[in-house]
């Protein structure tokens, strides 16, 4: 009821309906001096005629269709004829002033034809004053007069009503309107958007302000032709924007609607939704008015969302899924005569694990993101690089001139990646390994990427930094070295590890002593010796070198432990550390309860070390080594000179010997350049205050290389291969205390 009141408020306002101009309309009707108490006498009459009324009125317009489909809901035929009767009772009974004015204002208001067409209201009262004007005279046909004196004073009031009836039914309609337009320049205000309209037969467009302003074009460059409007659209949606109008405008496509760019002003072009409707103006003449909205914002979120769908968030590079899509149409090309060549690469970072681990995790996605930008620069346009997930990545290389050309492809990945990078505030060397098998015109899509994955895990299995091709037998050997991981994890249980020795012996001043015993680890499969460098990755890889660590650590102090006890007292013993057993938890600590357990001196122990573990420079491994040498443990720098790091963290760590790696002395003699090197080295390790080991001496000649060089520690055949316990004893007896010439 407040909305009626309001709305008879605006009404009166509306018609400005004034107390004064009340009393005229009465004046001017004559109603002013209706003697109400005349109608007032007839009421019983009056009333029961008007209920003959309603109903026969109801019966008249029921023969129109259009009248009860005129209004929404539909008109309720009982309400509506209590309502009407309502109305006439009150229009017999005054008083006929301001207040009467208002009352059937506001009755016109709440009827459900208030907003109709005024016919029907027109209809009715004229069927009200027949209807009366018949009755009246027939009820009382014996008093004329009075009967033609009441129909003059319902047909005063019934012009009075109409009037305002009338009146305030254009009203309505005028306020409805202020009040859609009010609200439709709302709208377009709120939209935020651009409004065009062209005039088709004329080909003359006009666009708004707000359209001018979202494409950032000054007044002056406001198109002015359908053609000058079509020419902002972006070239691959052009046609279909031209064409969608010509259906339009022929009647095949009942309104515009078309997502498009548009070039404006700025460089960048705008996403827009473009919807239009033609129809005839005042005049007659063709206008297709429009709206241009921007959606750039939403086509942004579109287009980010279907790009994370399909790419990796860190790399950016494509993911598995795009992976898949790009092998099919691989697949197709290969499939079509004249198809050159294809292949998959699958590429696993080494030791990945290990950074993450002790860099940790932010340092690791460093390694990946700059890894995928180089591995990116080493390809064509046309190959493809993915992030499978984690460290993994896979290439596809296509239409090569060359099925070799993949081999040249890999080798380049690889040696990209051997340069060190910085991660963590760290500088290391990342290395690869990497599977390639060709993409066959016949297969499945998964295939090649499985074959490549097969020969991942061979190159894997065969040392890290490898590449592996594809090859059929390829299963076979897989199939063994998962029967060898099988077989080592019952390895130790079933007692199949034996220590071998192998002595290093200090050279000096012509005489030579056994100064220590280097620990290397075999393996007995089924009565036959298995070499460590097939097994010890596999170790590695599952984690279990960590126990088989500790087994010969314990194992090789006890045994040195009796060679003390045997004459031996000063001999050391050197046991290999792999990376993974550093890096478990308190490390330090089991080596100091191993020590405590076997009784074997701290001083006597050197653990060695591969400079893979110091490349990562972790806080962790440092902390570790200090609390090492803080037991009395020396540290061992084994194959120094094979790995690409730095030489900076010979000073940083507690390190007390090198090892200088095979390949550079065994060589030397007869290389200048590695001569060079291997000199150089031993210069490094004297001037630092450490020992330096050469491994792997063979020949006469080698010895002599390290006697000119000043190198007094040496391992290798030369004095003996790696023994069992028993038939190294005796070697140990022997050499202690001879003479070099003689051994
Ligand atoms: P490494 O620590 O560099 O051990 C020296 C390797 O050189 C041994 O190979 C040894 O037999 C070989 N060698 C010694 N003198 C000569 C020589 O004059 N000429 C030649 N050609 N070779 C010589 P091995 O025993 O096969 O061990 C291979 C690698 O396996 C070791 O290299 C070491 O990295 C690893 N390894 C052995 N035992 C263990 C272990 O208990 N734990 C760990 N983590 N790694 C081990
Ligand atoms: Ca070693
Ligand atoms: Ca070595």
């Amino acid at each position: 009821m407040p909305d009626l009141k309001k709305r008879l408020e605006e009404m009166q306002a509306s018609l400005r309906l004034t107390t004064d101009d009340i009393e005229l309309r009465l004046s001017l009707l004559l109603l002013k001096d209706l003697r109400a108490a005349e109608l007032s006498a007839y009421l019983p009459e009056l009333d029961s005629l008007h209920g003959r009324f309603v109903n026969e009125l109801h019966e008249h317009l029921g023969q129109f269709p259009q009248y009860t489909e005129a209004t929404d809901p539909p008109r309720q035929p009982v309400g509506l004829k209590e309502q009407q009767l309502r109305y006439c009772q009150q229009m017999l009974r005054g008083p006929y002033n301001v207040q009467y004015a208002r009352l059937r204002i506001l009755a016109g208001l709440s009827s459900p034809s208030a907003r109709q067409e005024q016919k029907w209201s027109i209809a009715t009262y004229h069927f009200y004053l027949n209807f009366m004007h018949r009755e009246l005279r027939a009820l009382w046909s014996d008093k004329l007069e009075l009967a033609d004196r009441i129909f003059s004073n319902l047909m005063k009031i019934s012009f009075f009503d109409l009037t305002l009836r009338v009146e305030t039914h254009s009203a309505s309609n005028r306020l409805a309107l202020e009040e859609s337009q009010t609200r439709y320049d709302r709208t377009i205000h709120a939209a935020n958007d651009g409004f065009w309209e062209w005039h088709v037969d004329e080909d003359r467009l006009e666009v708004s302000e707000r359209w001018l302003a979202m494409l950032g074009l000054e007044a002056d460059k406001a198109p002015k032709t359908l053609q000058q409007f079509c020419a902002l659209i972006s070239d691959t949606q052009r046609g279909a924007f031209e064409d969608l109008i010509t259906a339009h405008l022929e009647g095949r496509q009942p309104w515009l609607d078309m997502e498009c760019q548009l070039y404006g002003g700025a460089g960048r072009p705008l996403w827009v939704l473009l919807r239009g409707v033609v129809s005839d103006n005042l005049r007659g003449e063709r206008v297709l008015a429009g709206s241009l909205s921007d959606i750039t914002a939403r086509k942004v979120a579109e287009q980010e969302l279907a790009h994370a769908t399909l790419h990796d968030p860190l790399t950016g590079l494509p993911n598995r899924q795009s992976m898949n899509k790009q092998l099919i149409q691989a697949l197709q090309r290969q499939a079509k005569p004249g198809a050159r060549h294809a292949a998959v690469l699958f590429i696993n970072l080494d030791r990945f694990k290990l950074i993450n681990d002790s860099l940790g995790h932010q340092a690791g996605d460093q390694v990946l993101v700059q890894v995928a930008a180089r591995m990116g620069r080493c390809l064509r346009p046309g190959d493809h690089l993915f992030r499978f997930g984690g460290d993994e990545f896979v290439v596809l290389l296509n239409d090569m001139a060359e099925a070799g050309d993949a081999e040249t492809v890999a080798k380049r990945i690889m040696e990209t990646l051997h340069y060190p990078l910085l991660a963590g505030g760290q500088r290391l060397s990342v290395t690869a390994s990497i599977g390639l098998a060709p993409l066959k015109a016949q297969g499945q899509e998964q295939d090649a990427l499985r074959e490549a994955d097969l020969a991942l895990y061979r190159a894997k299995a065969s040392g890290k930094s490898q590449l592996a091709l594809y090859s059929d037998n390829l299963q076979v050997e897989v199939h063994h070295r998962l029967k060898l991981e099988n077989a080592l994890s019952e390895a130790l249980r079933r007692k199949q590890f034996e220590l071998y020795y192998q002595p290093i012996v200090k050279v000096q001043n012509g005489e030579s002593s056994v100064v220590g015993v280097e620990a290397l680890l075999r393996w007995w499969q089924d009565g036959v010796l298995i070499s460590p460098d097939e097994f010890i990755p596999v170790l590695e890889e599952s984690g279990q070198i960590v126990e088989v660590g500790e087994w010969v650590l314990r194992q090789a102090c006890t045994q040195v432990l009796e060679w003390h006890a045997d004459g031996h007292e000063a001999l050391r013993c050197s046991v290999n550390l792999s990376s993974r057993q550093l890096q478990a938890p308190n490390f330090a600590g089991s080596v100091a309860r191993v020590l405590e357990e076997t009784g074997f001196p701290a001083t006597s122990l050197v653990l060695e070390i591969t400079e893979s573990l110091l490349m990562l420079d972790s806080p962790d491994t440092l902390a570790t080594l200090r609390e090492l040498e803080s037991l009395g443990i020396r540290i061992a720098l084994d194959d120094f000179g094979t790995g690409f790091s730095s030489l900076g963290y010979l000073h940083r760590y507690p390190l007390h010997i090198i090892k200088v790696d095979k390949s550079f002395i065994t060589k030397a003699p007869d290389d200048e350049r590695l001569r060079a090197i291997s000199r150089a080295i031993i210069g490094l390790g004297h001037g630092l205050s450490m020992d330096v080991i050469a491994e792997g001496i063979e020949t006469l000649e080698q010895m002599d290389f390290l006697h000119d060089e000043g190198c007094h520690y040496i391992q290798g055949y030369w004095f003996s291969r790696p023994l069992s316990a028993e038939l190294i004893k005796p070697v140990l007896n022997q050499l202690a205390g001879q003479p070099a010439s003689l051994a």
